[in-house]
């Protein structure tokens, strides 16, 4: 997977691709990224990237010149045939007003083999670059950044992490939050293969010591038991789920096990009170 970046500020990313994963990814030539700084792609002795907004109003705009100039390099397949789906590539605009990055997205993103960010600033970039040159605008979520790059790194790090090799365990991918189930729903073998997410958030983790300032890890995790911690483990995140991103739960195939196991913590939640 080949990833180039395209901003106004290149040393921003010192620092976030060269750790954990990212960076073996890069050192294993899982991925390679280049980054482009846009003013590289300027005419003018002041290598000016914005302007003013036509039509009036706060702020600056990015021009479009040095986006399409700084594209122009990279050897991307025609929009049509980005759109169409028929080539492996996509250029990239970050943006706040695009659809909204997530596991699912960064998934389709990662069959690809060629990617370009373009990092936004200011008031944003000349639309021109999202209508006649980006194939898709994306956000990262419902906030307002000041720049795109925290936002490119953002979705460069989901997608890497997805790649074949990138992960030492193949098997954790599939069973982090938000991750569609593609296998069968239930493995033999350990409780580790038989809790995947399917959709939910991942249930909690605990690692030595087992008693830490008194607060004791939970009994079934020492016991040995794989039926009794996937139990535990689906039930964990069932609840992580109902609690804090409820929204999920309408996207979830859920077992029968599954439905029985939330109608007996909401009624444990009703009989204690809690709404
Ligand atoms: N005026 C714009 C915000 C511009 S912020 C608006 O109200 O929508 C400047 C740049 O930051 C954008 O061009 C974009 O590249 C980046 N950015 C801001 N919020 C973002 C988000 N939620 N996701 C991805 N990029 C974002």
């Amino acid at each position: 997977m080949k990833f180039h970046i395209v901003t106004i500020f290149p040393d921003f990313f010192r620092g976030p691709l060269d750790y954990g994963i990212v960076r073996r990814a890069r050192e294993a030539n899982l991925v390679e990224i280049q980054i482009h700084d846009l003013r590289a792609f300027t005419n003018d002795k002041h290598q000016t990237v914005d302007d003013r907004p036509f039509g009036g109003g706060e702020g600056m705009v990015l021009k479009p010149e040095p986006v399409f100039a700084c594209l122009d390099t990279l050897d991307f397949a025609p929009r049509a045939e980005r759109l169409g789906r028929s080539t492996k590539q996509s250029i990239i605009l970050l943006s706040a007003q695009g659809r909204r990055f997530d596991q699912e997205m960064a998934a389709e993103l990662a069959s690809l083999d060629k990617i370009a960010l373009i990092c936004g600033r200011y008031e944003g970039v000349d639309e021109r670059v999202n209508t006649a040159l980006a194939d898709r605008e994306i956000s990262i979520g419902n906030y307002v950044l000041s720049g795109g790059e925290l936002g490119a790194a953002v979705v460069l790090d989901t997608i890497t992490r997805l790649l074949p090799g990138a992960l030492g365990n193949e098997a954790s991918a599939q069973q982090e939050s938000f991750t569609a189930r593609s296998g069968p729903a239930k493995d033999s073998g350990t409780a580790d293969s038989t809790c995947a997410s399917g959709g939910l958030l991942d249930y909690p983790h605990f690692t030595r010591p087992a008693e830490f300032r008194g607060i004791p890890v939970p009994d079934v995790l020492i016991s040995g038991d794989h039926e009794r911690i996937r139990r535990w483990r689906r039930r964990s995140a069932l609840e992580k789920t109902l609690q804090n991103r409820p929204d999920l739960l309408a996207h979830v195939a859920l077992e029968k096990e599954d439905r029985e196991v939330l109608d007996e913590i909401q009624a444990a939640i009703k009989a204690a009170g809690i709404s």
